[in-house]
């Protein structure tokens, strides 16, 4: 049934269009489905093997981490918490086994007393945090989006919907570090049960162990959302959050952590345990994808055996892709320090057409990025900011180390700066992506 072509869409009107007009020329739901792969396959040779994909919040999979997410324990459901008490459904005997293997090494990974695998997304360790730590009405204080700040603990996000007062961190919007000095007025002001560091677009460290002592003052708690230095921390490159004075942390699986896109929550106090785990069942997870949960487990272990110098390669290529874009003349933030100490760098693309427009130029050349706001944007310049972000992990696991990202950083000025069409550029970065055909960093079969 084709729905009235009058109904509100949020979503780009030609390409449902597309869709519709696809599904009309099948002959049969099993050519329906033949579309669906089709699709798949397009990506799979576009974005797998002739990208090079810089996307920040990206990783790949292992060859036996990617497999786990189609194995058999997929379809097989398992609410509640491990043990046979504790589960509404009987059969969970081996499923037990895997989960208690994931958690058990999260907290080795992290070096924590608590962990859960249960978060199908980062954003629901986000509201089961303000679940089980706030109360609605409360203050917290996060950063706002154009100094790296994610919606998730802002109005628009689990934070806006527990019904929080949202109060902004103050951030040095040159050294992109916050500001303890206007910080510890503005905390002292507020009394913010909640200090949300969380950050998308994340260069340097924060001082976690600054800040947990203020707001210790009134009894607050610093909350690390690591969405995306998630396997950093785990690597030992980034800050270690709760050895620091947080009191959880929370993280993206599927973006440095190089695992299925999912959360990952861990914690040390024990007064959390029955809030924060309560707050993920029965509150915010069901059914939560076992097959995911191997995955997971088969990812934390990878992390332990390779982290470190994987994640190491990560910072020292970004480092290198930040440098290598400097020295060709396009503004990159934070380049008075280093540029960055994570996965990511940051151009301020404005002279050049805009986030927007220099990020469709890239894309042409194979080259996948995104735009991003910068400290100089207003948070209204959400669809056209002056920024552009780049990110290191994929490109790392495929082997690749500073020489390549010479490479990748002329190819980018070529194209920001106009001196190569994106087509030729196309040409150089899929012959550059053919010759890393391997995935390091993981156990060969
Ligand atoms: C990406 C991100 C999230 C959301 O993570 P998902 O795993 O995509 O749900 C939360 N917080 C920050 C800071 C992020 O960058």
């Amino acid at each position: 049934m084709t729905p009235p072509a009058t109904s509100f869409e949020v979503h780009d009107p030609a390409v449902l269009r597309w869709a519709r007009e696809t599904l009309d020329r099948a002959a049969d739901p099993r050519q329906m489905q033949r579309e669906v792969l089709a699709a798949v396959q397009r990506n799979a040779v576009w974005r797998g093997k002739e990208c090079l994909n810089l996307l920040a919040p990206e990783a790949p999979m292992s060859p036996t981490v990617r497999s786990l997410l189609s194995a058999e324990v997929g379809q097989r459901a398992a609410e509640g918490h491990i043990g046979a008490v504790n589960r509404w459904f009987v059969g969970t005997r081996y499923i037990d086994e895997i989960e208690a293997l994931c958690v058990e090494l999260l907290k080795r990974l992290f070096g924590a007393r608590y962990a859960d695998h249960r978060l199908v997304a980062s954003m629901i360790g986000n509201m089961a945090v303000y679940a089980a730590l706030t109360e609605p009405g409360d203050p917290i204080m996060s950063l706002t989006q154009p100094l790296g700040g994610h919606s998730s603990n802002r109005r628009d996000g689990p934070a806006g919907v527990r019904g929080l007062r949202i109060f902004d961190i103050p951030m040095d919007p040159v050294e992109l570090e916050v500001d303890l000095e206007a910080f510890t007025r503005v905390a002292r002001e507020v009394r913010p049960r909640l200090v949300a560091l969380g950050a998308s677009m994340t260069l340097f460290p924060f001082p976690v162990r600054e800040m947990a002592a203020i707001v210790a003052e009134w009894g607050g708690k610093i909350f690390f959302d690591g969405a995306h230095q998630l396997g950093l921390i785990a690597g030992g490159q980034f800050q270690d959050p709760l050895a620091e004075g947080a009191c959880v942390l929370t993280g993206s699986a599927g973006k440095t952590f190089s695992g299925p896109q999912s959360g990952v929550i861990v914690w040390n106090d024990p007064t959390l345990t029955q809030p924060i785990t309560t707050a993920i069942f029965p509150t915010l997870a069901a059914t939560h994808q076992v097959n995911r949960v191997a995955a997971l487990a088969a990812a934390a272990a990878e992390l332990l055996a390779f982290g470190r110098a994987y994640m190491a390669q990560i910072v020292a290529n970004a480092q290198a892709i930040g440098r290598g874009l400097h020295q060709r003349g396009i503004p990159m933030l934070g380049a008075h320090k280093g540029f960055t100490r994570t996965h990511q760098v940051i151009a301020d693309v404005s002279r050049f057409g805009g986030g927007y427009e220099v990020a469709r130029r890239l894309e042409r050349a194979n080259i996948i990025t995104n735009k991003n706001l910068i400290p100089s944007d207003t948070p209204d310049r959400w669809d056209f900011p002056s920024g552009l972000r780049m990110g290191t992990t994929e490109v790392t696991r495929w082997g690749m180390k500073e020489p390549e990202m010479d490479t990748i950083a002329a190819l980018i000025a070529d194209v920001i700066l106009g001196r190569q069409e994106p087509e030729a550029a196309r040409l150089r970065v899929i012959e550059l992506r053919r010759a890393f055909p391997r995935l390091h960093y993981c156990f060969s079969e």
